[in-house]
């Protein structure tokens, strides 16, 4: 199985290394010709979902990466990678590729609390280990399904071959939502 890793900014080095971890192969997307390959997923990182969204657009990326995802290649967005993912952001911000049916609230946990570790019930993995930093979550869905909340916020949905986490499955010890997200394409 072959993995694009969106590799523009941000922490897509230790998802390469999660994916390997997993026994899967990986390539980093950083310009238009990358994406013209044939692969089975793709992951979209962490980072500043303002920076990366202005990217995607100026490197010609937006469009033919949400024309991937609309026609079911399976995505995992990490925390920024979940904003891009977002039809609504909370606050009027317009939304990125916005191919999943929720609404995300950046930075949702104030500067103080910016970065914690939890660990919470997953649908379909159970007890996970989940790493935020200066995190979204998920306000509200319309057509995702719900799969985690910590403290009763949502911090992961899944909508067809989508899949948004709130936290970052790769800076944990768990290679559990990797797996989780690799089983999309079986
Ligand atoms: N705060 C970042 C944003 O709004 C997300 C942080 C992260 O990906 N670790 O894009």
């Amino acid at each position: 199985m072959k993995i694009g890793v969106l590799a523009l900014q941000g922490a897509f080095i230790e998802h390469e290394k999660m994916l390997s971890d997993c026994g899967a192969e990986s390539f980093e997307i950083r310009q238009r010709r990358d994406i013209e390959q044939s692969f089975d997923g793709l992951i979209l990182p962490g980072g500043e979902s303002t920076v990366m969204g202005k990217l995607l657009y100026d490197l010609d990326l937006m469009e033919p990466i949400r024309d991937r995802i609309q026609g079911g290649m399976p995505v995992m967005g990490t925390c920024a990678g979940l904003i891009l993912l977002a039809e609504n952001i909370s606050g009027g911000e317009k939304p990125y590729l916005g191919t999943m049916g929720f609404t995300a609230k950046r930075n949702a946990y104030g500067r103080q609390l910016g970065s914690f570790n939890a660990k919470a019930d997953f649908a379909g993995i159970g007890s996970v280990p989940m790493t935020f930093i200066r995190a979204p979550y998920i306000e509200s869905v319309s057509s995702a399904e719900v799969l985690a909340e910590v403290d009763g916020r949502i911090v992961a949905a899944k909508e067809g071959k989508q899949l948004a986490v709130a936290f970052h499955p790769e800076l944990t010890e768990s290679q559990a939502v990797h797996e989780y997200f690799l089983n999309f394409n079986k």
